[in-house]
C-alpha cells in the first residue's frame, strides 16, 4: 500500500534511552532506524554531574552527540520526523510522521521521554534561566549542586512538599510557595514545619530571573522573594501517545508500565527511558534502552525460530 521504507527495528527517540538502544541493536547486527523529532530534554541540560563515567559533568548535547556518533559507528541510521502514527501491520508496525513519510518495521522500541510542566516564562528566557542555574527540575540531579544555598521550590502539594524535603537534605533554607493556591494537607504542613522548611501563600505573580538569582513575586506581598535557584514541581506529560494508540492502558500518571522494557502486551513493542514509569534519569534510559534492545533482539530471534537467548 506504501513505498514505505522497512527496518528489522525501529527506535522512537534519539535521548539516552534511544540511542543507547540503537547501539546494541546495531551491534546485535540488526538493522534498526532511530526516528527523532528533536526535542531530547538531555539536550536542555548545561552539564550533569550524575552520569557515570563523567566525573567533571558533560553537557547534554555533547552527550547527545557522543552517543548518536557511537550508534551511527555501528550501524544504525538516524532521522528527524515526528511520529504521530502506528498501526499494527501483518509483519509488524508502520509509523507515520507529521510529513506523511510512512517506516515499517518487524518491531518499535519507544524511548519517547516526556515534556515537563513548566512555569509561564518566554522560551528564551526559561532557557536562559536554566543555563544561569537559576531555575533547575530535577532534585535528583543536580540538588547536590545547590548545597548550602536558598533553595524555592514552586508547586505548594504533596509533591512539592516531597520535593521540598528531598531538597532539606542539601540547604536549610527551603521556601515552598503555591502556583495558585497551598494545597497541603494539615499532616503536610505540620511536617514542613518540623522539617524547617517556610511555606508562603499567595499565587505567583511573577518569576524574575537574574545571572546569579530568581525573584520571585507572591500576590499579596510588595517585595520580592529572592531565591539562589528555583525548583517547579509541576509534574509532567509523557509522550506516550502512540502506545495508546496500540490501545497500551497507561498508568494514572501517564506512564507506560515499566514491565513494557520487557512485554508491553503488544507483541514486538517495547518501550525505555522516561516514557516508562520509574526514575527519570539518564543512567536509567540507558539501561532500559540496553534492556529494551536485548528484548526486542531475542524476541525477533524467537519469530526466526532461532533458541539461543542473549542474556548478558
Ligand atoms: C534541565 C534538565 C537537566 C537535567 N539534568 C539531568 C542530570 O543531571 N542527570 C540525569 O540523569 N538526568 C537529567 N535530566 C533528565 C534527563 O534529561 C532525562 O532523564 C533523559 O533525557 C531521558 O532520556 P529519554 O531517552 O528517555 O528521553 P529524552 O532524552 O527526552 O528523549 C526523547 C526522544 O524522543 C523523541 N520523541 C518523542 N516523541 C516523539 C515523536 N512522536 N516522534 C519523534 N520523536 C519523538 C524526542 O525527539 C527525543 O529524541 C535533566 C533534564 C533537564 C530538562
Amino acid at each position: 500500500m506504501t513505498n514505505a521504507s522497512q527496518a528489522a527495528v525501529i527506535v522512537v527517540g534519539a535521548g539516552p534511552a534511544g540511542l543507547t538502544a540503537a547501539l546494541y541493536l546495531a551491534r546485535y547486527r540488526r538493522e534498526v532506524l532511530v526516528l527523532h523529532d528533536g526535542n531530547s530534554r538531555a539536550l536542555r541540560i548545561p552539564k550533569t554531574h550524575n552520569a557515570p563515567g563523567f566525573p567533571d559533568g558533560i553537557e547534554g548535547t555533547e552527550l547527545i552527540d557522543r552517543m548518536s556518533a557511537h550508534a551511527t559507528e555501528f550501524g544504525a541510521r538516524i532521522e528527524q520526523a515526528e511520529i504521530t502514527d502506528i498501526e499494527r501491520t501483518a509483519k509488524g508496525f508502520r509509523l507515520t510522521s507529521t510529513a506523511g513519510t510512512s517506516w515499517e518495521s518487524r518491531a518499535v522500541i519507544l524511548a519517547s521521554g516526556i515534556f515537563l510542566n513548566q512555569v509561564d516564562l518566554p522560551h528564551d528566557v526559561h532557557e536562559g534561566a536554566i543555563k544561569a542555574d537559576v531555575l533547575r527540575y530535577c532534585p535528583v540531579c543536580d540538588g547536590y549542586e545547590h548545597s548550602g544555598r536558598r533553595i524555592g521550590v514552586i508547586g505548594c502539594d504533596a509533591d512539592g512538599a516531597a520535593e521540598a524535603l528531598f531538597l532539606r537534605q542539601y540547604s536549610d533554607d527551603i521556601t515552598l510557595m503555591p502556583l495558585s493556591h497551598p494545597e497541603l494537607s494539615g499532616e503536610q504542613a505540620a511536617e514542613m514545619a518540623e522539617a524547617g522548611i517556610a511555606v508562603k501563600t499567595g499565587a505567583l505573580a511573577a518569576l524574575e530571573p537574574h545571572e546569579d538569582r530568581m525573584d520571585v513575586r507572591l500576590e499579596g506581598r510588595d517585595a520580592a522573594l529572592t531565591f539562589d535557584v528555583i525548583y517547579p514541581a509541576l509534574g509532567c506529560r509523557p509522550r506516550a501517545e502512540l502506545a495508546t494508540q496500540l490501545g497500551i492502558s497507561l498508568l494514572d500518571e501517564g506512564c507506560v508500565p515499566a514491565e513494557a522494557v520487557k512485554d508491553s502486551g503488544v507483541r514486538g513493542f517495547f518501550a525505555a527511558g522516561d516514557v516508562v514509569a520509574g526514575l527519570d534519569q539518564i543512567s536509567v534510559a540507558m539501561g532500559h534502552g540496553a534492556m529494551a534492545a536485548t528484548n526486542a533482539h531475542n524476541w525477533l530471534r524467537e519469530q526466526d525460530r532461532h533458541t539461543l537467548q542473549a542474556t548478558d
